[in-house]
């Protein structure tokens, strides 16, 4: 069978995962979270205590197994699906991913797809899938953002603070945006949806209809 792609990206709290989560149980897809990639990568080299921003310190790459189970995120076999939520973690996942041997690594996970997959991230339209059958770039104002961020970690039991929480998005846009590699960019032939003043059901029926609307042009 041929892949069936549909690529999510957009910026920290745009609610890429969670309407990716929804769309793909509609639909019948496996969904790929790869920002929970990067974000147990960075738990990895934390625990490591290794300099972040020092390529070489970065050997380990080949020695870490994530895979996903259901909404569970597994890193060598240690179920990381919460901790990799904790500020610690969001702090400091922007340095990690914009490391060229951690994004190639990355690649290679995510190149290991196949089927009917909603994948989101930064660059799935871009760089991973340029080709893919539907690309969405989510988009909402950074206020809003923030705000969904502390009810989804108060929902996971995390205490957040919602201007620290702000603060955090703003860089990590930043630094996400600005990076050299694969950096957070609206593909030119991706469909873009504010979702500032639309529920999480309103975006997921229109990433729906956009993909029943697809899959006939692909099994034509
Ligand atoms: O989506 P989420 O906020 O969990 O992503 C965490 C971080 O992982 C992002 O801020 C970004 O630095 C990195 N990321 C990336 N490319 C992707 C997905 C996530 O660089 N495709």
């Amino acid at each position: 069978m041929n892949d069936f792609i549909v690529a999510i990206d957009g910026p920290a709290g745009s609610g890429k995962s969670s309407i990716s989560k929804m769309v793909s149980k509609i639909c019948g897809f496996t969904h790929i979270d790869t920002g929970a990639i990067f974000r147990a990568i960075t738990l990895y080299a934390l625990d490591k205590n290794i300099d972040l921003e020092n390529e070489n310190e970065y050997n380990f790459l080949s020695d870490i197994k994530i895979r996903f189970d259901k909404d569970k995120v597994f890193l060598n076999d240690n179920d990381v699906s919460h901790k990799i939520r904790e500020d610690i973690i969001s702090k400091n996942v922007s340095a990690v991913s914009k490391i060229k041997k951690v994004r190639d690594r990355v690649l290679e996970i995510e190149k290991e797809s196949h089927g009917k997959i909603i994948m989101d991230g930064r660059d799935i339209g871009t760089v991973v899938f340029p080709n893919a059958n539907l690309k969405i770039f989510l988009t909402a104002s950074p206020e809003e953002r923030a705000k969904r961020r502390v009810l989804q970690n108060e929902s996971l039991g995390i205490k957040s603070n919602y201007d620290e929480i702000l603060a955090d998005i703003i860089k990590r846009d930043y630094k996400d945006s600005t990076r050299d590699i694969a950096p957070l960019k609206c593909a030119d032939d991706a469909i873009n949806i504010d979702t500032t003043s639309l529920s999480i059901e309103e975006v997921c029926n229109k990433i729906v209809n956009l993909i029943d609307e697809r899959l006939i042009l692909w099994k034509i």
